[in-house]
């Protein structure tokens, strides 16, 4: 069996890291940066190399993937100070997997043409667990042949890996899915308000969602910590907020109206206002049953 090239891994947050741990577990040879480096220590400590910055990726490998918080976060890593670009030459391939825009996307992807570098789009649904299991979804857009290349590797974190078409076309379906996300999340609030505010028992909803067949099996777990009152993150409420703006600058370009959203992310903005930023979005519905109280800030 041929070697397996080195993968530079950048960005090992709540996601990036089971998934960085799959495509490691899978024989890949890694370099790993993270902002926070102590994130990286379990990749050292199985022989996997840290990178100093994210210019030293470039230097190392010819693959490069980046999961990062937002397009800022991706701006800063590849162009910042000591950005991969910096570093970066013909030939090589970088993959971003981050939550943006199919505008930013296009960008991205022009900049790193410059370098002669190959971008591909590749958000991913599912959160932790898929992600730990190598169980997400990925969204592939930009060269069939590049996405070819790689489908190794990402079929070591997804089990159903798309692709839907040239760059952006990825994070274009991303967005497509997220946006049911949050709809149906802000629908979800207000069903159990509506119904805490009828007198049915938070026993009685949950037994009826359990029995639901409109309501899917992602979805009924949430209903579960929400009655609980866990809001432990994994898909953060800043990130649900930051993709339902994501998906109305994208609607903007695309010069259609999407009223339904612009609600949900109302109903987000006031949440996260309310210092439910850092946990995770379906806090929404304990700000829709009690508005009035503020999280204390961190
Ligand atoms: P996260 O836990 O907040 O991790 C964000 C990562 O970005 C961390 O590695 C963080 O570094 C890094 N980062 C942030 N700002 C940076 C900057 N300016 N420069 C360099 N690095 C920076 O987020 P996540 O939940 O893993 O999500 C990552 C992406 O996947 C987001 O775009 C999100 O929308 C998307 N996504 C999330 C889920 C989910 O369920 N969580 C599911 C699908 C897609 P530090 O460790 O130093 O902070």
């Amino acid at each position: 069996m041929p070697d397996k090239k080195a993968v530079g891994f950048l960005g090992l947050g709540k996601m990036g890291l089971p998934m960085a741990r799959n495509v490691l577990n899978a024989g890949y040879p890694m370099v790993v940066y993270n902002r926070s480096a102590s994130k990286a220590q379990e990749f050292v400590d199985k022989g996997a190399t840290l990178a100093k910055s994210p210019r030293h990726v470039a230097e190392s490998c010819d693959l490069f993937i980046t999961m990062l918080a937002d397009e800022l976060a991706v701006e800063d890593v590849m162009n910042g100070e000591n950005g991969i670009l910096k570093a970066a030459h013909s030939g090589q391939v970088w993959v971003d997997m981050s939550t943006v825009s199919p505008m930013f996307s296009r960008k991205m992807a022009q900049y790193a043409r410059v370098k002669g570098v190959k971008m591909l789009d590749a958000p991913v649904l599912g959160s932790i667990k898929p992600a730990a299991e190598g169980m997400l979804m990925i969204f592939g857009g930009g060269d069939h042949a590049v996405f070819d290349d790689v489908l190794p590797v990402l079929e070591t974190m997804g089990k159903e890996v798309f692709y839907l078409g040239g760059t952006g076309m990825g994070t274009s379906m991303k967005l497509c899915m997220n946006l049911l996300l949050g709809v149906f999340m802000a629908g979800l609030s207000e069903s159990l308000l509506l119904a805490n505010k009828s007198g049915i028992r938070n026993e009685q909803y949950q037994k009826v969602i359990e029995a639901c067949s409109i309501v899917s099996p992602g979805m009924k777990s949430k209903v579960g910590a929400i009655l609980a009152g866990d809001f432990t993150p994994h898909f953060t409420l800043k990130h649900m907020k930051k993709d339902l703006m994501l998906i109305l600058d994208t609607a903007g370009d695309l010069g259609i109206n999407l009223p339904v959203s612009e609600q949900a992310l109302e109903r987000f903005s006031s949440a996260y206002s309310a210092g439910h930023a850092d946990q995770d979005y379906s806090a929404l519905a304990a700000h829709a049953l009690h508005p009035e109280e503020q999280e204390e800030a961190e």
